[in-house]
């Protein structure tokens, strides 16, 4: 099921898209049929099942953090993340840095930012975002790279709404790729879109999309992650 799933909505991708299978919550029985089809690039948003999923599974696979990440937390995914996509503090991003030197590495980051009129998501605004990038200590910061944006819209069938949510998001990335990346061309990504609005988020420029219940069947946040 996961199998046909899977190439389902890999047919609709467009183009330049990349898709994160979201596996939160997921056994590693379902990541492993998704691994088989050929896919590498999964989703996690909690430190530590991310941990213990990555230590079970293949070393080809590319980890996406997309949840709201703790800095004392950071040291769970700091050998082996693949891209963050939920810096939402200058404290967060030093905390990455300071773990990812640790381990030698450079850490790609995005910048998440709040897009939605719900309350409840997480994300700077750009004015935050744009403070972040101008403040010394972020410039001292030699082990993470920003390679660009990723927000949530509205859940709402309000079409209209989702698509200007995703606009205004695309426009974040423009605008800061001028003021503060350029001469970077690394600075491009925007990770927007799930299960029920990707296709908007696909018109609007994402590059890459975060889907799970397309792929794994809704989630049951009562059944054990380790089966
Ligand atoms: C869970 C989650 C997704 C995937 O949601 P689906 O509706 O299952 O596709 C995408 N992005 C984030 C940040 C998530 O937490």
């Amino acid at each position: 099921m996961v199998k046909d799933n899977l190439q389902g909505v890999l047919s609709t991708l467009r183009p330049g898209v990349r898709l994160i299978a979201v596996s939160k919550t997921k056994p590693v029985s379902a990541i492993r049929e998704a691994y088989e089809c050929g896919q590498r690039l999964f989703g996690e948003n909690k430190a530590q099942e991310m941990r213990e999923k990555h230590e079970q599974l293949p070393k080809d696979i590319e980890w996406h953090f997309i949840g709201h990440l703790q800095r004392n937390k950071v040291k769970y995914i700091a050998p082996y993340v693949s891209l963050i996509h939920s810096i939402d503090s200058l404290g967060l991003l030093e905390a990455v840095d300071k773990e990812a030197s640790k381990h030698g590495r450079v850490i790609d980051c995005l910048l998440q930012f709040h897009i939605a009129t719900e309350e409840t998501k997480f994300g700077m605004s750009l004015e935050e975002a744009e403070a972040l990038l101008r403040a010394p200590e972020y410039a001292r910061l030699e082990h993470v790279r920003i390679v660009g944006v990723m927000g949530m819209a509205t859940n709402t069938g309000d079409r209209d709404t989702v698509r200007s949510e995703f606009g205004t998001l695309r426009g974040y990335r423009d605008r800061l790729a001028e003021r503060f990346f350029a001469g970077r061309p690394e600075f491009k990504e925007i990770s927007m879109g799930m299960s029920h609005d990707y296709g908007i988020a696909m018109e609007e420029g994402s590059t890459y999309v975060r889907v799970g219940s397309s792929i794994f069947g809704e989630r049951d946040y009562g059944v054990p992650v380790n089966d």
